[in-house]
């Protein structure tokens, strides 16, 4: 067998011969390179204590009032705001590491297809210099949607760091 220790390759091979998924004849020949090769022999044996620790682990059973904490976040999330609900589901979209790449080429798309000259037309002078209105209501109502989404944001921090600090 070749070493992965030499050769880069995975250990897989060498996680399923600790985890006794290999067939017999491959259980021989990963018994004679463990044999002689002290990295795998290592590996191997943290391995199996890896396996061993997991089959004593039991899961702590859930509490008694967890479906009725669960229905009551439930309920807190339908009583949301429909616009902390639009901005609970865009997130969603927003995490999906393909959706802003698909939406960043279709805007570069749609600009490029908008603003192409068109052809074979003389280009005029533009008559009047048109200046964008920004109504200060939608620049309120824009610093309110770019808070909720802050906010968000901050609550899947605090939810990470919790389950990260539980995991340990
Ligand atoms: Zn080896």
């Amino acid at each position: 067998m070749r070493c992965p220790s030499t050769t880069g390759e995975d250990y897989g091979g060498l996680a399923d011969y600790a985890a006794g998924r290999l067939s017999r004849r491959l259980v021989s020949v990963f018994d004679a390179h463990v044999s002689e090769c002290g990295t795998c022999r290592v590996f191997v044996e943290s391995q199996k204590k890896l396996w061993n620790v997991l089959d004593e682990w039991d899961a702590d059973p859930v509490s008694f009032g967890f479906d009725r904490m669960l229905y009551a976040r439930i309920d807190q999330v339908k009583e949301r705001s429909p616009l902390r609900r639009l901005a609970v589901f865009t997130s969603g979209w927003v995490s999906n590491p393909a959706i802003p790449l698909v939406a960043t080429l279709a805007l570069l798309i749609a600009g490029f297809l908008a603003y192409r000259p068109a052809r074979g037309v003389p280009e005029e002078a533009p008559k009047s210099v048109v200046v964008p209105v920004v109504d200060p209501f939608e620049v309120d109502q824009l610093n309110r949607v770019m808070e909720d989404l802050q906010l968000l944001h901050q609550l899947d921090e605090v939810k990470d760091e919790a389950a990260a600090s539980s995991a340990m």
